[in-house]
């Protein structure tokens, strides 16, 4: 995580800005920001040598009080799920990359992880796993969620500690959770945002998938990330690495049920605004400054967020009018490796209504998110529903109906008044049209919630008129 964060303060962003001739396509405009992970770091541990005589220590008393085996039962059997999720409401096409592996050199000052690279740091037990883009935002918004990745009984757990380092802290510790399974191994999920770990207490059982934090910053961390950390049993020094791999020495397979690839190349995000989004140095907050309507005409910049970019790779990037024909079109060569990178290129809005579609091309995934033009030109303002989709207007007249591009399939529609009471719900709504009429809605500020059993929104503002 250090290496990375630490190289990024030195990375130029080149950021010109032109405005191009209304809708013909020159040499795009491009800002990128990246950090490489190719150089093995000083030692720079995710738990210090005194948090984790602290853990061991709570751990002993958490066993004997429960009448576990701090052994292996068995000869370790545990496959793990990802340990992270996206909230209910965070759409993206992908929020995380991988920033270490565990390393695999127990020799001093020397480092290999599991596939004979170097993206990992001396000593480090753990695989580090950071939220992109706005990973400070992300935080704030309880955005990026740890979650168990293997059933299992809480052995051990801290909350309430400082989540905002951005440097190794002396005597820092973290917000965790600590889970032993059936064969006696245990999962370590560290750095958690202050008063978000789960509930559960010690002794509590948890399942594959369920809630354990937020991602944070607490403890030694110089940035929101997850280490997550496994043992075959309770003691630190019987740690595993979870990936498999010809220098991984401490296991013969893969502990993943689903382990990615060493180098996961992938297109995270794609993003259309007017305002350029901000990224202060941490523990400052980034401001995405998205959107998802505009003016037609005005000069506007598309964003891609990229995961493992690979110097001989290509984007292709397309936005498409609300036909489906194409409005424009460019692609852009990466020269160089990154293991994370954000792209921008400035072009003009289309002038005719509807909703367009931005889109990237990359690695054989797409990446897509609507965006619609002259939602403002009647004084209303769009906002963004659950998976991309939008609805307007807003203010809205009580005489008037909500549309919904796309059209909403079996979704859950809440309208609470400015007293958080509902006033209106619709379970298992298709269409793309919510009449107000005759609803007996009265004019004032209230907030829509849309779910639809996947994804949702947190309530939105929306304000109803005569
Ligand atoms: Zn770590």
């Amino acid at each position: 995580m250090h290496q990375q964060l630490k190289t990024l303060a030195l990375v130029v962003y080149i950021f010109t800005s032109f405005q191009l001739q209304a809708q013909v396509l020159n040499e795009p405009e491009e800002g990128h920001s990246a950090d490489f992970t190719e150089e093995p770091g000083p030692e720079r541990p995710c738990i210090s040598a005194e948090e984790y005589e602290v853990m061991e220590k709570t751990l002993q008393e958490n066993y004997l009080m429960l009448g576990l085996d701090q052994k292996a039962i068995t000869a370790m059997t545990t496959k793990f799920a990802w340990p992270l999720r996206q909230a209910n409401g965070l759409n993206d096409c992908s929020y995380y990359y991988i920033t270490n592996f565990v390393d695999q050199d127990t020799t001093a000052d020397s480092t290999r992880d599991w596939n004979c690279g170097k993206r990992t740091y001396d000593d480090h037990k753990g695989v580090d796993i950071a939220p992109y883009p706005y990973s400070l935002y992300k935080m704030d918004s309880n955005q990026v969620e740890v979650v168990a990745a293997a059933p299992g009984t809480i052995v051990a757990r801290a909350d309430g500690r400082f989540d905002k380092n951005c440097d190794w802290v002396s005597g820092s510790d973290a917000n965790y959770v600590i889970i032993r399974h059936q064969d006696g191994s245990t999962s370590r999920y560290w750095h958690m945002k202050k008063n978000t770990v789960t509930s559960k207490v010690v002794g509590q059982t948890v399942v594959t998938g369920e809630y354990l934090g937020v991602v944070g910053s607490s403890g030694r961390s110089t940035g929101p990330h997850l280490h997550f950390e496994v043992s075959r049993t309770s003691n630190r020094s019987d740690y595993v690495d979870p990936f498999g791999g010809i220098c991984n020495a401490s296991n013969d397979s893969t502990l993943w049920i689903n382990q990615l690839p060493y180098i996961d190349t992938g297109i995270m995000k794609v993003s259309t605004n007017t305002i350029s989004p901000v990224f202060p140095a941490c523990p400052q907050t980034e401001t995405p400054n998205e959107d998802s309507c505009f003016l037609g005409g005005v000069s506007a910049k598309f964003y891609i967020f990229i995961r493992n970019q690979r110097a001989g790779t290509s984007a292709a990037m397309r936005i498409l009018r609300p036909d489906g024909s194409v409005f424009s079109s460019w692609t852009k060569d990466f020269t160089d490796n990154f293991s994370r990178s954000y792209w921008s290129w400035t072009r003009t809005y289309p002038t005719a209504t509807g909703t367009y579609m931005f889109e990237a091309s990359y690695n054989g995934k797409v990446c897509s998110k609507p965006f619609r033009i002259n939602c403002n030109l009647t004084d209303t303002k769009t906002k963004e529903g659950v998976a991309g989709t939008l609805f307007f207007p807003n203010p809205i007249s009580t005489q008037s109906a909500i549309q919904f591009e796309p059209a909403l399939n079996g979704a859950t529609l809440l309208i609470y008044n400015s007293m958080g009471i509902v006033v209106q719900r619709h379970t298992n709504f298709t269409g793309s049209s919510l009449p107000l009429q005759n609803t007996h809605l009265q004019p004032g500020v209230h907030y829509i919630q849309i779910a639809d059993g996947v994804s949702g929104t947190g309530p939105v503002k929306l304000v109803l008129t005569d």
